[in-house]
């Protein structure tokens, strides 16, 4: 049976940092196991791919939930499947969240996650197009660039937005304050840089790195209280790898606490009714999951300006593509949001709790297994959630089965101050696209439309027209307490040698998108292992 010294599972985000954080001793043999195929399908490094490859099961996990919202709709929470996780069909959006986020998770309990060691992580991983600042750093192996907008509508929308009083920036990550300016992602020169691009790809070739492909992991392999090694199949057949020190959970917010209760580490009571046998009674695999629930708002242009011409027929999308293939600029080179911004619900605030993201173009509503459709009429959209939701739901195995459906319970809008604080979220966006310049280039609200109107109304339209952020957290929260899934660590309670390194393990939202945040927390979870290891 193959051994190495770590066995990661999951080349997603902080699996990709791991894995290459952990090969950079020569010593030190490591694999990372990961249940998708390489990342050569081409519309991975096209950054408005990104529609396409969310429907696609070869490049996505689609997760149905529990039915919830006035309707009972289920929804699918989408994640990646592939080399680079999420990030190889993210939105690219390069963000990291407030200082104060930071250190509120150090005051939890968490020494070493506050915001100056989170801002060396951040300035050592980053490669930044507008240089090394301060705030900023230009020689680590994550690219992030911004791009003016290719439309007019866009300065108009930056340009309402000081209306409200929110300073425009260029690099908006330098700053806590109300903001808003074109969106930094996680682009190269027209090219998405997943975490596979940034931290696995150019490592791949080390000799003391495995990288096993279309490998579904099903369970740790624990023995006296040890995690030894993991069990799952690969290409249909049974697949086992020996760990000497450390398995490491890198399977997300979803599949990470599915592992874990596979493995008997979970609720006692769940794992008992799925039929699992209770190796470690942890009640808060699972729980604690937090989300950011997105509102979208669509509106008709008065004029013919937005993507919509361009993009919503084949001609247009093959001028755009030839443009792309040539150049990579237009259109499918920038991310699929355009501006990104940061607002107060509330004037006494001491920092922005929402964020919107806006975009020069419209959609169809979505039919399951079909990409998202660009509407023909011109218009455009903008979506925007609370920073921090407290509302929980939970991720629980219903059965034994690796195959069987997980109970999702996304519990969105369960607390007063999730229900209070995005109703303001929604009027503030509202506000926003009723305010000159950006007032005069819209004609009407199309989605959810004018008839939403009282505080219920609202909520029950973000519950049935919006979408998940697919930044869930908390299923494996750190903390300092017994109950705690994993120590400040990251170490799970209860055995020992196995760890959980993704975005499960944040218990609080950083305010944001989150996967900057995870490549971050990643590589300071190396810094913890490597010190260890010493
Ligand atoms: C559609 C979408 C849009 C997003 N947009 C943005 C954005 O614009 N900006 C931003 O900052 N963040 C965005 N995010 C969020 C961000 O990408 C994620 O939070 C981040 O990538 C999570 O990293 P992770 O390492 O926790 O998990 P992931 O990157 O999801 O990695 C988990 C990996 O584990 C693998 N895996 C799962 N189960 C198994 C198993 N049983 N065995 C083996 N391997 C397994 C998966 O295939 C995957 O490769 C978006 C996410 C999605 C899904």
């Amino acid at each position: 049976m193959p051994r190495f010294d770590y066995v990661i599972v999951g080349a997603g985000t902080a699996g990709c940092v791991l894995a290459n954080r952990l090969s950079s001793d020569p010593g030190v043999s490591v694999l990372l196991v990961e249940a998708g195929d390489a990342d050569t399908n081409p519309l991975i490094a096209m950054p408005r791919g990104f529609g396409e490859l969310l429907g696609d099961p070869t490049t996505a996990w689609h997760y149905p939930t529990r039915p919830f919202g006035p309707s009972r709709q289920v929804e699918y929470w989408v994640r990646g499947k592939t080399l680079g996780g999420s990030s190889s069909i993210n939105g690219m959006v390069y963000n990291r969240g407030n200082r104060a986020d930071y250190d509120a998770l150090e005051r939890l309990g968490n020494p070493g996650w506050g915001w100056d060691d989170m801002l060396r992580a951040y300035t050592t991983i980053e490669d930044n197009a507008l240089g090394a600042s301060e705030y900023r750093g230009a020689d680590g192996p994550l690219h992030v660039s911004t791009v003016d907008g290719t439309d007019p509508l866009l300065e108009d929308v930056l340009a309402t937005g000081t209306q409200l009083g929110w300073r425009r920036m260029r690099d908006y990550n330098e700053s806590d304050e109300e903001r808003i300016g074109y969106a930094m992602a996680t682009i190269r020169n027209g090219r998405r840089v997943s975490a596979a691009n940034a931290f696995l790809h150019p490592v791949m070739d080390r000799p003391n790195l495995t990288v096993a492909l279309r490998t579904l992991v099903g369970r740790v392999v624990l023995e006296g209280g040890q995690a030894i090694g993991v069990q799952g199949r690969q290409d249909g057949q049974s697949f086992e790898a020996l760990a000497t020190r450390e398995v490491i959970l890198a399977t997300g917010s979803i599949a990470t606490p599915k592992i874990l209760q596979l493995s008997g580490i979970g609720p006692a009571d769940t794992l008992r009714s799925a039929g699992v046998d209770v190796v470690v009674d942890s009640p808060n695999v699972g729980a604690r999951a937090r989300e950011h629930r997105v509102f979208l708002l669509q509106f008709r242009l008065a004029d013919d300006l937005g993507y919509n011409g361009l993009l919503s027929t084949q001609a247009g999308q093959q001028e755009a593509a030839e443009q792309y293939r040539t150049s990579r600029r237009g259109p499918l080179a920038t991310p699929p949001c355009d501006i990104v911004g940061f607002f107060k619900t509330h004037p006494e605030l001491d920092r922005p709790d929402a964020q919107i993201q806006v975009m020069p173009f419209s959609v169809l509503p979505l039919e399951p297994g079909k990409p998202l459709q660009i509407e023909p009429e011109p218009g455009m959209m903008c979506i925007g959630f609370i920073l921090r939701p407290d509302s929980e739901g939970s991720i629980h195995l219903t059965s034994a089965d690796p195959d069987a459906p997980l109970d999702i319970d996304t519990n969105y809008f369960a607390t007063e101050h999730d229900r209070t604080t995005a109703v303001e979220v929604f009027r503030t966006m509202r506000r926003l696209f009723a305010t000159a310049p950006l007032a005069q280039r819209i004609e009407r609200e199309t989605v959810p439309g004018d008839e939403v109107q009282a505080d219920q109304e609202i909520i029950d339209a973000g519950l049935t027209i919006g979408a998940p952020g697919y930044h869930t957290i908390g299923t494996c929260a750190m903390g300092p307490n017994d109950d705690d899934v994993v120590d400040p660590r990251l170490r799970v309670r209860g055995v020992t040698n196995l760890r959980v390194v993704d975005a499960s393990v944040l218990p609080i939202m950083v305010s944001g998108n989150l996967n900057g945040p995870v490549s971050a927390l990643a590589w300071r979870a190396a810094d913890f292992m490597v010190e260890a290891a010493a």
